[in-house]
């Protein structure tokens, strides 16, 4: 059975990539029945993020991404949070140092500072490996008593891995293909710290084995983890329930080189975040989509394009069409650049997707909340309709329709120098009395008896229309004039000229 996990560390809000991620997974575990799990990767205590949990959940939530096992809901492979799980993970380290593929490491942080140092002197960097193993303050160099005094004395060790020598690793990822690491370019990785505290590279095969998942699927950044991954498996004996593995390719910048960081949003103009976050210690604020104004279906089926494609020219799925044409045999190998403007633009075309009534009533749950003003539903929907093409989001809606609402009282000043002249407050007049006589004001009749008024006036359209529009608008924009009346009634029609002539 497909089980698939996102594994995120709550040291801060999830990101675009972090999104990008999960959704991959979720994809993956919904085309093939599989099962979608969520667990928290909490054991480096030092960079836990209050809040960031919550937020994780909330933004996978909005995202339409659902969890089917995982922390905040549980399951049969429970608990899914590392922390929780604290005590499970040592007897693997044990059994590893029984084996003789771990060994304890007594290096103090500061000796192991003042050794990374000398190398710096030589301009050498210091890796804790098999080149250096045998001179350093561990269980490979010290005597079998020297080593149990120091335990039964209470001295602080981490366990590390004893990454072989010379062995040449052939590994298949699902989307890389083949890939050949040599284990000698490879460091021993700390497995157990300190702390009581599995690291990462523990917890995470550990977790994946005892709850049987069947493909690891993460960032390139995980990509070198991979030997080390495959090894532990090896030694604790698990090979033939080893995972697949998948690294997803980078998310770049939209411009310049390299991958998208989190400092890019802001600094660029377009978040990077799915939800707005406040950093707990600095009170920073980082933008989110959601509070942008995205729609979350927008978001996802942009993130499904950035390293996936259909093969297709379709651009536009819902998130069951996603899970239907998925694999991963579709996801590329490299990175691919993030536009800000394409995801506007997948905006839109939900946007547009939407009915005139369903726009109206997210604009009008908008600007009762913004602007306390309670709108009669049927008119609304039938402006939001007026204007839905000209928009990439609702809250643009407000700037395209605003004089429906509220009668203009500043006019543009470039409009009004250029379509008030001196003769047009007479024309406004004569205009306001013929449209008072209009007795069914619908936008085809004004429409007609205007024209004709016009016409027969024998002066050009825009000496009526250009003012006509700045007294209804207040600017030289919007739609159909006429349609536009018909919405405002006579009385306000007549009103907003009247104001305009004095
Ligand atoms: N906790 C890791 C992260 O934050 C998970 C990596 C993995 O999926 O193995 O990215």
């Amino acid at each position: 059975k497909v089980r698939v996990r996102f594994a995120p560390s709550p040291t801060g809000p999830l990101h675009m990539g972090g999104v990008r991620t999960a959704l991959f997974n979720y994809l993956f575990a919904k085309k093939h029945n599989g099962d979608f799990l969520l667990r928290i990767e909490d054991t480096d205590q030092t960079r836990y993020v209050l809040g960031a949990e919550d937020y994780i959940v909330e933004a996978l939530k909005w995202c339409g991404i659902k969890i089917d096992e995982g922390a905040t809901i549980g399951g049969e492979y429970g608990p899914y949070r590392q922390s929780e799980r604290k005590p499970m993970y040592r007897e693997y380290a044990d059994k590893l140092i029984a084996s003789k593929d771990a060994y304890y490491a007594f290096d103090t942080p500061e000796e192991l500072d003042s050794i990374r140092k000398k190398y710096e002197e030589e301009k050498k960097t210091f890796t804790y490996n098999h080149q250096t193993r045998d001179n350093l303050n561990n269980s490979l160099s010290l005597s079998h008593e020297e080593v149990q005094g120091k335990i039964d004395a209470g001295v602080a060790y981490v366990i590390r891995f004893k990454m072989p020598i010379g062995e040449e690793l052939h590994l298949n990822d699902e989307i890389r293909g083949h890939v050949v690491f040599n284990t000698s370019t490879l460091d021993d990785k700390v497995l157990f710290k300190s702390d009581g505290m599995p690291t990462y590279h523990l917890a995470n095969v550990v977790d994946d084995y005892l709850m049987k998942i069947s493909h690891v699927i993460r960032g390139e950044e995980w990509l070198p983890s991979m030997p080390l991954h495959v090894l532990l498996y090896k030694k604790l004996g698990w090979e033939a329930d080893m995972p697949k593995f998948a690294h997803l390719p980078l998310i770049l910048k939209p411009v310049g080189k390299g991958k998208l960081s989190k400092r890019d949003g802001d600094k660029l103009g377009f978040p990077v975040f799915p939800l707005k976050w406040t950093d707990p210690k600095s009170q920073e604020i980082s933008s989110g989509y959601r509070e942008e104004g995205y729609f979350p279906e927008a978001f996802i089926n942009m993130l499904a394009f950035l390293g996936w494609n259909p093969g297709t020219e379709q651009e536009i799925f819902s998130m069951e069409e996603l899970a239907q044409v998925f694999s991963l045999e579709r996801v590329g190998k490299s990175g691919s650049k993030f536009d800000p403007e394409k995801t506007k633009w997948y905006n839109r075309q939900y946007l547009m997707k939407k009915s005139d009534d369903e726009i109206g009533t997210l604009f009008a749950e908008q600007i009762l909340k913004e602007k306390d003003i309670t709108a009669n539903p049927e008119i609304v929907n039938r402006v939001c309709g007026m204007v839905k093409d000209r928009v990439d989001f609702i809250s643009e809606l407000w700037d395209q329709v605003n004089f429906f609402f509220e009668a203009p009282e500043e006019y543009d000043a470039k409009s009004l120098k250029k379509g008030w002249k001196e003769d047009t407050p007479d024309l406004m007049s004569e205009l306001a009395s013929i449209l008072e006589g209009i007795e069914e004001f619908t936008s085809e009749n004004s429409e007609a008896i205007i024209k004709e008024w016009i016409t027969s006036k024998e002066i050009g359209f825009g000496k009526v229309m250009n003012p006509f529009r700045l007294a209804m608008v207040g600017a030289g924009k919007g739609p159909h004039m006429f349609d536009i009346i018909e919405i405002l009634g006579k009385n306000e029609t007549i009103s907003r000229l009247n104001y305009a002539i004095e």
